[in-house]
């Protein structure tokens, strides 16, 4: 097992460069610049051509490169609208078939809104005999207090089915009012994850990491790994992964620089003779 670092889709200089005019190719750069992760963006819909996802599935492979796909933002597991929630596991389960065709292993999704959780379990039991063999659903921890997606609830739908988590350090900081300045706050996720879902998971944890900016409701906006004085900062995570003997995949959402960001917790965990 070994640590993945990549980028949240496709970045600027990614199409600035000779491979960015055709984003199939996006592996092959991710592995030109030093990364190994890709996280696919299918925010807008789960629309691609089989031709295509089976394509970029070879480029990564060719260049081994860890897929994941980040499904649609109208999936919403827990509306009140029963075509709302039935669309959303259609919209889910076609994410994880794109998903399958590129081999990649882990759909992410944002859960939905407000404190009920249970119809979001309830939705995602439905799905689970249909998704393809060896794909797992990954509810992503959230940024704003409205949305549903605290590490708790993130905590209780991995207990409650066959997902994984998606641990997106940037959105539990904004939550939770700037939790993640020392690694008190870092160990305290850890120790969460490693009690209730076991060590396997914690080792191969999916995580998204950027620094953000909130206000009283949570979330605001990605801020840039560049930037001075923006949490959460990789450092004392870092510590914690060399620590726990974690291989997790490192996802940067830096905003407009998931690259560098990226990099830069390689170059971290690497000073720690880790990797
Ligand atoms: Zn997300």
């Amino acid at each position: 097992m070994k640590t993945h670092f990549g980028t949240a889709g496709n970045t600027l200089s990614f199409f600035n460069s000779k491979f960015g005019k055709d984003t199939l190719n996006a592996p092959e750069w991710i592995n030109s610049i030093g990364l190994n992760a890709y996280e696919r963006q299918m925010t807008y819909g789960a629309r691609m051509k089989k031709e295509d996802a089976l394509a970029l599935g070879k480029n990564a492979k060719k260049f081994d490169v860890q897929l994941s796909v980040h499904g649609p933002y109208y999936v919403v597991l827990n509306s009140k609208k029963a075509d709302v929630r039935g669309r959303s596991r259609t919209e889910l389960l076609k994410t994880a078939r794109l998903g399958k065709m590129m081999g990649a292993k882990k759909i992410i999704f944002h859960p939905g809104f407000g404190d009920d959780i249970s119809p979001i379990i309830s939705s995602l039991k439905k799905i689970e005999a249909d998704r393809p063999k060896g794909v797992f659903f990954c509810p992503e921890t959230m940024g704003k207090m409205s949305q549903s997606g605290s590490l708790g609830d993130v905590m209780e739908i991995c207990e409650k089915t066959e997902c994984k988590p998606c641990i997106d350090f940037g959105h539990l900081h904004a939550r939770n009012l700037g939790s993640l300045k020392k690694e008190e706050g870092f160990r305290k996720i850890v120790i969460e994850i490693e009690d209730r879902l076991g060590k396997t998971v914690l080792k191969d944890l999916h995580c998204h990491f950027y620094p953000i900016e909130f206000g009283e409701k949570g979330e605001k906006k990605h801020r840039a790994v560049t930037e001075k004085n923006v949490f959460p900062r990789f450092e004392p995570f870092a510590e914690l992964i060399k620590e726990f003997k974690m291989h997790p995949t490192l996802i940067s959402e830096s905003r407009d620089s998931q690259d560098i960001g990226a990099l830069q917790m390689k170059k971290i965990l690497g000073k720690l003779k880790y990797s």
